[in-house]
């Protein structure tokens, strides 16, 4: 019943069994991302609970294979071949929102959308979270990749996280809370270790009246609709060097517009790669390549990807 397409199907099958009826074999995931391309996931599974961790955590150790925990998918670029792992997904358990008025801040759970959680902040009088509503990333990915935008990120409005370790033991893994100066956060980068799943985030706000929130948030739409493509991407393919802008280094190469297969640099901004429909994750790292090279080459500069890549060999979740 298990795939061939997998090298180890044993591997995959034994998983599969410790997961039950509700792990999904051969389960879409490049299709899931916001890049649409890629390759599906060898099993697949939702957690709503310590239990579903525990029995996550105890089917990769039975199995060997490596568990990465999926948010949104607006930063990952999963290979054509797809992922031989265990991809697992937070389920509603993990989409609660709470607002606490009285002190300006916010609880919500991993999964919920952060364009959801800037509306609702917003709508409710808490200011300082709007810069969200651009980020089409969950929580639990943004506290992962320290999200960020229009002048703010998580690490300066985050006070503190439940984090659940994936590694070892028997019990189910405990929730535990984390203040913000321990995660490492950084431009784009977390200490966070590949097993630590973010289960939830409370995050610091200021009392604002809700029209000038959404005011803001109406501006920030806008901006991005004028300054960014639409269309199968996953956001900034590379990180800010430290001199410049990614999007001015490739823009000052010449590569706007630059071609490869099904993957184009987008003409409206130079860090985003816009696939086609029915595109391929190798067209976005033949470019990824491409520009990489053609950038050092004119200025130097050796960019970094922000994109995490998964089911590449040498990953799942390189930085
Ligand atoms: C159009 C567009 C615009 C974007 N603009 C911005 C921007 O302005 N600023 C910005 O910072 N980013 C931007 N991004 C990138 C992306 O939205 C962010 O990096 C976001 O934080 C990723 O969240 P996600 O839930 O989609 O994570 P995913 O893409 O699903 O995963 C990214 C990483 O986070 C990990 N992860 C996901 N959920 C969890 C969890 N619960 N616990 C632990 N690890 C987890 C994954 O394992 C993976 O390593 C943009 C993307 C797109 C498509």
């Amino acid at each position: 019943m298990c795939p061939e397409r997998w090298s180890d199907p044993e591997a995959v099958s034994t998983a599969a069994a410790v997961l039950g009826s509700r792990a999904r074999i051969d389960a879409p995931l490049g299709a899931l991302t916001t890049s649409r391309v890629g390759g599906p996931a060898a099993v697949a599974f939702e957690a709503n609970g310590p239990a579903d961790l525990q029995v996550v955590r105890t089917a990769g150790e039975a199995s060997g294979l490596d568990i990465i925990v999926i948010g949104r998918g607006s930063n990952l670029l999963v290979a054509d071949s797809g992922f031989e792992g265990i991809a697992l997904f937070l389920g509603e358990a993990y989409g609660e929102v709470e607002i606490d008025q009285t002190d300006a801040t916010v609880t919500a759970g991993a999964a919920v959308a952060l364009p959801v959680l800037a509306r609702q902040c917003a709508s409710a009088g808490i200011g300082g979270l709007e810069w969200a509503v651009g980020v089409p990333g969950s929580v639990g990915g943004a506290v992962r990749m320290n999200a960020g935008g229009h002048g703010s990120d998580m690490a300066s409005c985050l006070l503190d996280a439940d984090i659940a370790d994936l590694n070892g033991g028997d019990a189910p893994p405990p929730a535990v809370n984390h203040r913000v100066d321990s995660l490492a956060l950084g431009y784009r980068r977390s200490g966070l270790a590949d097993s630590d799943v973010v289960l939830r985030a409370r995050l610091r706000g200021h009392p604002t009246s809700p029209e000038v929130a959404m005011d803001r948030i109406a501006e920030i739409v806008r901006w991005r609709r004028e300054n960014q493509p639409g269309g199968q991407n996953a956001g900034s393919v590379f990180m800010n060097p430290p001199s410049d802008s990614a999007g001015a280094q490739i823009d000052q190469a010449g590569l706007r517009g630059l071609r490869m297969g099904s993957a184009e640099v987008s003409r409206v901004h130079a860090n985003f790669i816009v696939s086609d429909p029915g595109g391929t994750a190798a067209d976005v790292v033949a470019l990824m390549d491409e520009i990489r090279r053609r950038v050092h080459e004119h200025s130097g500069v050796v960019l970094q990807p922000e994109v995490r890549m998964v089911g590449f060999e040498g990953s799942p979740t390189p930085a």
